[in-house]
């Protein structure tokens, strides 16, 4: 596992209220995958992400990144993520040249070690390297925050809402991006409040909401569990042999009424109608 956490607990005071962002919020991230942290705002999403970038200490848990626990070993456990935060804050000052300079100095990666071209190459901000940081556009901006998380080299990639306020096509830029960084080999996770965003990228979905998970499952289970529909029909006679084509549909019969199961991306209701019609099987 990349990531290991067990009942992670973390409230705030907001005028003297006590908030759960996270209630004994427990999560495997598998080593190589794409993971989704999907829910609302205010679910506890950066909460999580924070905690790992040891910017908010949480109240109780463990965490164990790969292995190495996260309250003993805080600064090898920083080495080995590379962390994008939610809000654009990057030193309007500075070039993205000296800004990834900095950070790997940051991290302790000597001078001969230093990839800072390549980076800057890979997340298309060549031509850029040279500009003050308040000159690029927000997708840049967005871009240079990616880089900033890769000059050491990590092998787990957390990005916090990646491509909230980004337009369609950087978006679709990013995605492919946040691949191609996967297909290398890195453990990637992601938190996003748009189910489309979770769908095209992940593999594994956890879906969370005031600070509890909901759901935690593979993608494709979750897509099947949004994506399948349930249907009674009430028929006139108990005593109907049901058709071949209606055994595609997980039908349960109990005495008048017939329940079937479709996935409404292959099937609409008339069709499945249409095929009682067609066995002269009457519903009401
Ligand atoms: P998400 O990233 O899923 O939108 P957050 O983790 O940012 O959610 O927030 C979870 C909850 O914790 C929210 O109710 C938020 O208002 C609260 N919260 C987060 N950070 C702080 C903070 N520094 N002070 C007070 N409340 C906070
Ligand atoms: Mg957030």
């Amino acid at each position: 596992m990349s990531i290991q956490a067990k009942n992670i607990n973390k409230s705030f005071n907001k005028n003297d209220v006590k908030i759960d962002a996270l209630l004994d919020f427990t999560v495997d991230i598998p080593q190589g995958s794409v993971f989704g942290l999907l829910g609302p705002n205010g679910a506890g999403k950066s909460t999580f992400i924070n905690i790992l970038a040891g910017l908010v200490k949480k109240d109780s848990g463990k965490i164990l990144v790969e292995g190495i626990d996260h309250d003993k070993e805080l600064k090898l456990c920083k080495r080995k993520v590379g962390i994008v935060p939610q809000e654009l804050n990057i030193d309007p000052f500075f070039t993205p040249y000296q800004l990834l300079e900095l950070q790997a100095g940051l991290y302790g990666v000597q001078k001969k070690d230093r990839i800072t071209k390549e980076i800057l190459k890979r997340v298309g901000l060549k031509d850029q390297k040279n500009s003050y940081a308040r000159t690029l556009s927000g997708g840049m901006r967005r871009r240079l925050l990616i880089a900033k998380a890769l000059v050491h080299n990590p092998n787990i990639i957390i990005l916090d809402e990646p491509t909230a306020g980004v337009d369609v096509e950087l978006r679709q830029n990013l995605w492919s991006y946040i691949r191609e960084l996967n297909q290398m080999g890195k453990t990637i996770c992601l938190t996003t409040h748009y189910l489309e965003e979770a769908e095209k990228l992940c593999d594994q979905i956890l879906i969370m909401n005031k600070g509890k998970i909901i759901l935690n499952e593979k993608k494709d289970k979750i897509l099947k569990m949004i994506s399948l529909k349930k249907v009674t029909f009430i028929l006139d006679q108990k005593n109907y042999i049901l058709p071949e084509k209606i055994k595609a549909f997980n039908p349960t019969v109990n005495k008048n009424s017939l329940k079937l199961e479709y996935d409404k991306n292959n099937y609409q209701l008339k069709d499945i109608i249409e095929i009682l019609r067609l066995n002269n099987i009457e519903f009401s």
